[in-house]
């Protein structure tokens, strides 16, 4: 069976209530491709709102959850009060945690772990620094941060893998076809080693990192290439574009 092409909406720390409606409104409104699951993910504040607006069969993401349950744990949320708001997806392991909240590859992969459990997807982000890829380290980067979830994830039908190349983030600086596909192949390869030829064979691999309504057919084309997570793209009409980038 051909993989499912997917496509997210990171909006990051951005939006109000005004401008999150409009953008949600112009989605729900706007002719798309049938085929493609598209899943949005506003900041947590939001969530509720994007749900209630949001038309089915569109889903929403959190963009964080915390692993452990219902607690004494001030700031954060849980997979209960996930599922407890219709919410039915969390991205997780975003370089902006990773980096700025120090977010190590356990407590990714455990939160990872508590919210599969919970039936909440994931779409699990990995990537490397610039610095990285010019040693010749990417694969070894990203295949590390996905081996902490193997220690700790049986089931991987819930989780989207999204590749993001730190530095194509909210650069402009999108990764070139050759190289998103050669890094996207490297991991439904060791996927494939590790974790089962089924699980590599089904995964959904998305892109992220500077991806626009320009760029993203190109993209979409490549074989291992299954989508994108999408960060500022998101926030814009061309959105919309970059659903339909399959069509
Ligand atoms: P960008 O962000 O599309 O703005 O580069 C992507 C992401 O961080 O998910």
């Amino acid at each position: 069976m051909p993989r499912q092409f997917f496509v997210g909406g990171n909006f990051k720390m951005n939006g109000s209530v005004d401008t999150i409606k409009k953008i949600i409104n112009h989605i729900n409104d706007a002719e798309k491709d049938p085929n493609t699951e598209v899943v949005i993910a506003p900041p947590a504040l939001y969530l509720l709102l994007a749900r209630e607006h949001l038309k089915a069969p569109l889903e929403v993401a959190a963009q964080n959850v915390f692993d452990k349950p219902n607690g004494a744990f001030t700031g954060e949320i849980s997979v209960d009060q996930l599922k407890d708001s219709n919410i039915t997806w969390t991205l997780l392991g975003h370089s902006e945690r990773r980096v700025v909240l120090q977010e190590d590859d356990q407590f990714v992969a455990s939160k990872t772990k508590a919210a599969l459990d919970g039936g909440i997807g994931v779409i699990f982000c990995c990537g490397e620094t610039l610095e990285q890829r010019e040693s010749g380290e990417t694969v070894k980067v990203v295949t590390t941060q996905l081996a902490a979830v193997k220690e700790k994830v049986q089931d991987w039908s819930k989780i989207v893998i999204a590749y993001e190349p730190i530095w194509a983030i909210g650069t402009g600086k999108v990764a070139s076809t050759e190289q998103a596909q050669e890094v996207h192949a490297a991991i439904r390869e060791w996927l494939k080693k590790e974790v089962s030829e089924k699980v590599a064979e089904e995964t959904r691999i998305i892109y992220g990192g500077s991806v626009s309504e320009k760029n993203c057919k190109d993209l979409s084309k490549q074989p291992d290439i299954d989508g994108f997570l999408v960060g500022g793209a998101s926030l814009k009409p061309a959105f919309v574009d970059i659903i339909n980038s399959h069509l």
